[in-house]
């Protein structure tokens, strides 16, 4: 009889989940490269596609692969239900579709992926979907932001390039009390560092480019939660065709048996560039959820069991100093992404966030010699010696 990984502790589920091994009994799981699934007689197909019997049909709707990583990352999370897509954008794309409709209000904290920003500013408002900004640092101000007509809260902790975190405790208990539901995009944190299921939150929204490949190799979203909040994004999914390709999800669900592992070596190097950032001069504002000095340390113990790999600072330099210092580095690299093996730097002003005006950029957290770190495994010490002959060599 063999262990049920449900009846197991999370990482071991993380390990073992697996679909059913084919007559070839192979131990790594195949990958299910086939736009469609055969049935055996016309009654068994009509069965299929009226629900009768859990089938694949085509994989534009589901997968085996594509199965294997939702029902990885559903365990993870502590949620019910979970489907996963080609993109982080997609499942961001498919809850809205899915949960929103014209005449509806949308709260979103106001320092949030610069995609998803474009979404709600230009794509969202043509469907008759309105939004507004919730202030992250302050909670007070949040419950008179809600509308009658506020369908979703979204939020986006720690956020993204500033590093500053929104209350989970707080935003879950405002939800609860007005009757909203709530959607957290825990790319940042996955589910290693951080729970929002736990704090209130019906959905959980994942780019699995990030983190979970860990590698830069693939695209991938993954929504999680409530299944009958999941079942209306799977169905807008499978209608809309933002479908995950099995080789994509084959090397998605391999990379969560390391996912663990790599979350905590993360944390640890970022921690110990964090602490050395600091200290050296010319460097103001070194924002990482597990530093001592982050404005927000409190609310990071509370709601995150580790820190993640991604840490800000700002460079007393200015913009000028920001693109020097990222032309100095020699290790670390200069990539439109994040959660890799490699260290990459980034300067949002100039690259990301290049579109908005400086004061709209000041509103959402990023300061002109804002530098945003994506920690890697290098060993430690040589990401911070790269730091130290950048920082040397950026000063006019
Ligand atoms: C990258 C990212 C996304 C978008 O994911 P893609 O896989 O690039 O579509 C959404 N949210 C956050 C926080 C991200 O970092």
């Amino acid at each position: 009889m063999k262990k049920d990984p449900k009846a197991t502790k999370p990482q071991t589920s993380a390990v073992r989940t697996q679909v059913p091994v084919t007559p070839h009994r192979e131990h790594s799981v195949p990958i299910y490269a086939t736009s469609s699934f055969v049935f055996d007689d016309s009654e068994e197909m009509r069965a299929a596609f009226a629900d009768e019997i859990d089938r694949n049909i085509y994989s534009r709707f589901t997968n085996p692969n594509v199965a294997e990583l939702a029902e990885k990352i559903r365990l993870l999370e502590g949620a019910e239900a979970g489907h996963a897509t080609a993109t982080g954008m997609a499942a961001v794309f498919c809850t809205f579709g899915a949960l929103l409709s014209a005449g509806d209000h949308l709260l979103c904290c106001r320092s949030i992926f610069g995609a998803t920003h474009t979404m709600l500013s230009k794509i969202l408002p043509r469907f008759g979907i309105e939004h507004s900004y919730f202030d992250a640092a302050d909670p007070d101000s949040w419950d008179a932001q809600i509308r009658k007509n506020t369908k979703l809260i979204f939020a986006e902790t720690p956020t993204n390039p500033a590093v500053d975190l929104v209350d989970l405790e707080r935003l879950g208990a405002l939800a609860k009390k007005k009757n909203v539901l709530l959607a957290v995009d825990n790319a940042f944190a996955t589910p290693i560092h951080q729970k929002p299921i736990d704090f209130g939150a019906h959905l959980v929204i994942h780019s699995a480019t990030k983190f979970i490949d860990g590698q830069g190799r693939v695209m991938g979203g993954v929504v999680v939660g409530r299944a009958d909040l999941v079942k209306p994004v799977f169905d807008f999914a499978r209608t809309t065709g933002p479908a995950l390709s099995p080789f994509n999800a084959w090397i998605l669900s391999k990379s969560i048996e390391t996912l663990e592992i790599r979350m905590e070596k993360h944390a640890e190097n970022a921690l110990a560039v964090a602490e050395w950032l600091e200290k050296q001069k010319g460097v103001a504002d070194v924002k990482y959820p597990f530093l001592r000095s982050h404005p927000q340390y409190a609310v990071a113990k509370r709601q995150m069991t580790g820190g993640g790999a991604v840490l800000s600072f700002r460079l007393e330099g200015g913009l000028a100093q920001g693109k020097r210092f990222l032309d100095a580095c020699e290790l670390c690299s200069l990539t439109a992404n994040l959660g890799d093996t490699r260290t990459i730097v980034s300067h949002p002003s100039s690259t990301t966030h290049a579109k908005l005006t400086e004061p709209e950029r000041l509103a959402v957290g990023i300061p002109p010699g804002l530098v945003r770190v994506s920690v890697g495994l290098e060993h430690p010490d040589d990401v911070i010696a790269d730091l130290r002959q950048a920082l040397e060599r950026s000063r006019a």
